[in-house]
């Protein structure tokens, strides 16, 4: 077991409205830090949220070094607090880690820290249906040097924010530009990872694509410009003659938990899935002929996100009359209802605080 410091606050702040909360814009109390020097991690420790101090020479300001993941902390109608595979999370942290030469963290390290600091942080967890609080581990290269190697200091960081649901408005399909100019990766780069620099690099496609009157882009490979990758952030299945179909882990695309679980939830309930590589082109086919009668993204933030309509090349394509189908639908009261201990897990993805 680590030792993880604990260091009260001289006072609380007040707990905000959870009806109303933009995403990301409040902080808890708290924050967990450690610092990784001469070959391991040291000095865990939960402290009063406040600004960090580093040294301008720092690697991440220079060149990018910092990696992060999402996950979230739920409340049952039983008032338990839950967290959904967050094994998952600290997995993928470290093939992030990995791929930028930044230290890994232990299984148990991991979910020792998120466990203790949400616990601590347990009044912050939303009791209003379909919010949640969303936890922010992340970690940064924070050499005091300005030469570009792999760093021997790093910093962990966990944070946390109250979210309201993504949908306060309703379930309701989003409409998509594909895009054809930028790509958001490539197979050997680091697309497949959680890697701060991926996220600044998507962001003038989505803005452009923002001010057209889409919600958000749809990516193509870098290569061919072909096949499809992801949804802004967020990974995406097509449901063909009954088949649900999305692309495969190829090494540009994120291996997403909410598309894991997607696909493991659809195996439960015999219907087929297809992890292939599939083009715009097939898409586009199977939108016309009538084939294709479903399209969803998946992921932390909005669990399912509803396609209803894709535009590429000018022309617009309406899914399934731009309505929610019924995987789509089946699919995010599976996910939302194991979250919040509506349903049975099966599964085993859930851990209780
Ligand atoms: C985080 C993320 C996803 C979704 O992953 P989840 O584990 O389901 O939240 C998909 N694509 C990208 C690019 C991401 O950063």
């Amino acid at each position: 077991m680590l030792k993880i410091k604990f260091t009260k606050a001289k006072s609380l702040a007040k707990k905000p409205s959870f009806d109303n909360l933009k995403f990301g814009k409040v902080n808890t109390d708290y924050m967990l830090l450690a610092d990784y020097k001469l070959g391991k991690w040291t000095n865990h420790r939960i402290v009063p949220f406040a600004n960090l101090s580093i040294h301008p020479f720092s690697t991440v300001l220079h060149y990018g070094a910092e990696i992060f993941e999402g996950l979230k902390a739920y409340r049952t109608n039983k008032d338990d607090v839950q967290l959904f595979r967050l094994d998952e999370n600290g997995k993928r942290f470290n093939e992030s880690a990995n791929r930028i030469c930044l230290p890994e963290i232990s299984s148990s390290d991991w979910q020792q820290m998120i466990l203790e600091f949400v616990k601590v942080e347990k009044d912050w967890v939303p009791n209003v249906d379909g919010a949640s609080l969303y936890l922010r581990p992340f970690m940064f290269a924070n050499e005091e040097a300005l030469g570009v190697h792999p760093p021997s200091n790093a910093t962990f960081c966990l944070v946390a924010s109250p979210v309201a649901s993504y949908y306060s408005g309703g379930l309701k399909p989003v409409d998509i530009l594909v895009e054809t100019n930028d790509v958001r990766a490539v197979k050997g780069g680091t697309g497949n990872t959680k890697f701060g620099g991926n996220y600044a690099a998507s962001l003038r496609a989505s803005k452009l694509a923002n001010e057209k009157g889409f919600a958000q882009v749809l990516w193509l490979d870098g290569i061919k410009r072909q096949y499809i990758e992801e949804v802004g952030a967020m990974n995406i299945a097509f449901v063909i003659d009954d088949v649900v179909v999305t692309p495969s882990l190829n090494g540009s695309i994120l291996s997403g938990i909410t598309r894991k679980s997607c696909i493991e939830i659809l195996k439960s309930l015999n219907i087929k899935v297809e992890e292939r590589p599939i083009t715009i082109d097939e898409v586009i086919a199977a939108i016309k002929n009538g084939t294709l009668k479903e399209c969803f993204g998946t992921g932390t933030a909005a669990v399912i996100a509803p396609v209803g309509s894709l535009n590429h090349n000018g022309s617009s394509y309406k899914i399934n009359n731009s309505e929610i189908g019924n995987i789509t639908k089946k699919l995010y009261d599976t996910l939302t209802g194991i979250q919040y201990g509506k349903i049975k897990d099966s599964f085993n993805w859930i851990v209780k605080i």
